[in-house]
């Protein structure tokens, strides 16, 4: 039951019925705020949560200047790959880059839940280095998923292209040394690479897409009508505490299968029983601060 049908059925004054008419669906992923005027009140998720205000704050200029340098390296990279790619083009390998994207799209999306699992269900913000700069911004969106659609380009994309840079940087270093006829034998290697790694690239955008509710441009939503991108209502389904499924973040279309055969499930029961450590118990400590 949703929080505004709780607040009728348990007859609360109308000003506080009224203010959860008002809440965007975001704001309460899959009606968490259920319950009493008191969790009303003291909202347990969204950017008034203790925890939420705390992840934010832990954002540094260091972290920034990380991303401002990601972001710039991998635009550098990928234009001078992509001019290598149209130079080296020949009428003989037309249906390589068709190929190629089909294939890191899937590709990007298995990784993407691949990485946001792991964050998600593995380590603490308390890690060196890895922790406050690239587990915080999991354990935030949890607890304040808005959060995400207040970022600017570099917050939202700097990591993703920190994730590209040594794939790109390879690339082009390939580009450099192997003879044109070599370039031609790997061509369509060299596509499926480049795709890949636009499709990481665009991951968090496209997921930053899936929670923005006002303003989208028509393209973007016709991509998630369609599903050729992750959809809003389809990427609703991992907001559920305790986030434990549809990890896929780029198209989301390998999240029903990796369902099927309960992929997550089995690689955590097999991780639990190797480390003894409980999956999300990060996860659950911030979604429980209160102060
Ligand atoms: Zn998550
Ligand atoms: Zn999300």
């Amino acid at each position: 039951m949703c929080v505004l049908e709780s607040a009728r059925a348990m007859a609360i004054p109308e000003r506080v019925a009224a203010k959860a008419e008002d809440m965007m669906t975001e704001e309460d992923p899959n009606c968490n705020q259920e319950g009493d005027i008191k969790q009303i009140k003291v909202s347990r998720w969204g950017p008034n949560h203790a925890g939420a205000k705390e992840l934010a704050g832990l954002y540094t200029k260091g972290k920034r200047t990380q991303e401002v340098v990601c972001v710039y390296s991998s635009v550098f990279l990928a234009i001078f790959n992509i001019f290598q790619l149209i130079y080296h083009f020949s009428i003989e390998n037309w249906a390589a880059p068709f190929a190629a994207a089909l294939s890191g799209v899937v590709v990007a999306d298995f990784l993407s839940g691949l990485v946001h699992w792991s964050a998600d269900s593995w380590g603490s913000i308390e890690l060196p280095i890895l922790g406050r700069n690239f587990i915080r911004p999991f354990r935030e969106h949890h607890i304040d998923p808005t959060a995400i659609t207040r970022h600017d380009y570099i917050e939202t994309n700097g990591d993703n292209c920190m994730m590209v840079i040594p794939l790109l940087a390879w690339q082009a270093f390939t580009f450099c040394i192997y003879t044109e006829e070599r370039i031609r034998e790997v061509y369509s290697w060299e596509c499926f690479l480049f795709l890949l790694c636009i499709f990481i690239t665009l991951t968090n955008q496209i997921h930053k897409w899936s929670h923005t509710y006002f303003g989208l441009p028509p393209w973007v939503e016709f991509l998630q009508r369609w599903h050729i991108i992750l959809p809003k209502k389809h990427h609703r389904i991992h907001h559920v505490s305790p986030h434990e499924t549809y990890f896929c973040i780029t198209t989301g279309w390998l999240n029903g299968p990796l369902e099927y055969i309960k992929f997550w499930s089995r690689s955590e029961w097999l991780l639990e029983q190797l480390t003894g450590y409980k999956p999300r118990s990060d996860d659950l400590k911030w979604a429980k601060k209160t102060e």
